[in-house]
């Protein structure tokens, strides 16, 4: 209890800040179950069926989880840019973006064309279990959305680098990771 009327002004004055760190941890906290519930409503789809045809099945094996190829050919190109310091798929932060630089503030994701639904690829669903699969990637790109936002409400800077673009231009990965380094 405070002794003084001095320090019960200064106690008021606090006031509006506690009310700030507890909205700001209340905001963190919903963002995080809803990452949550998106994750059980994910595993109670189950396992995906197995793939239709040997291109569906190269789809889905490439890329998936962490240290996935196209993620390391990033790393590689991107050490050999002279761009190091980063960290790999570090807990704690939302998401746990798989290239992380904690000076920098900067999250980069690097995403399977097939699995996180590309833009610039638009993939058709696989032609089998269509209603499962339909669901399925409705709730990827509702989690990836779902980790920018938290990311970006807490301050990170957020690049996606699409499995395709490593593939057909690796330069530009490269400059969109050194401009986004940079602040630009
Ligand atoms: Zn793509």
């Amino acid at each position: 209890m405070p002794s003084s009327s001095c320090e019960l002004r200064l106690e008021r004055e606090r006031l509006p800040l506690y009310y700030l760190a507890v909205d700001m941890l209340l905001q963190a906290l919903i963002t995080r179950c809803c990452i949550t519930l998106v994750g059980t409503v994910q595993k109670n789809l189950g396992p995906p069926p197995p793939a239709s045809s040997e291109a569906v099945s190269h789809s889905m094996k490439s890329n998936r989880g962490k240290n996935t190829s196209p993620e390391l050919i990033l790393r590689s190109a991107l050490y050999r840019n002279g761009v190091r310091g980063y960290r790999l798929h570090a807990k704690g932060v939302p998401g746990r973006p798989d290239i992380l630089f904690l000076r920098s503030r900067l999250a980069v994701f690097v995403n399977g064309c097939f699995w996180h639904r590309c833009p610039r690829c638009d993939l058709p669903l696989p032609k089998a279990h269509r209603e499962f699969w339909r669901k399925k990637f409705e709730l990827n790109i509702e989690r990836d959305a779902r980790k920018r936002l938290a990311l970006e409400s807490d301050g990170w800077k957020v690049v996606i680098i699409w499995e395709c673009e490593i593939r057909d231009d690796m330069v530009g990965c490269v400059k969109r990771v050194t401009r986004a380094l940079r602040g630009q």
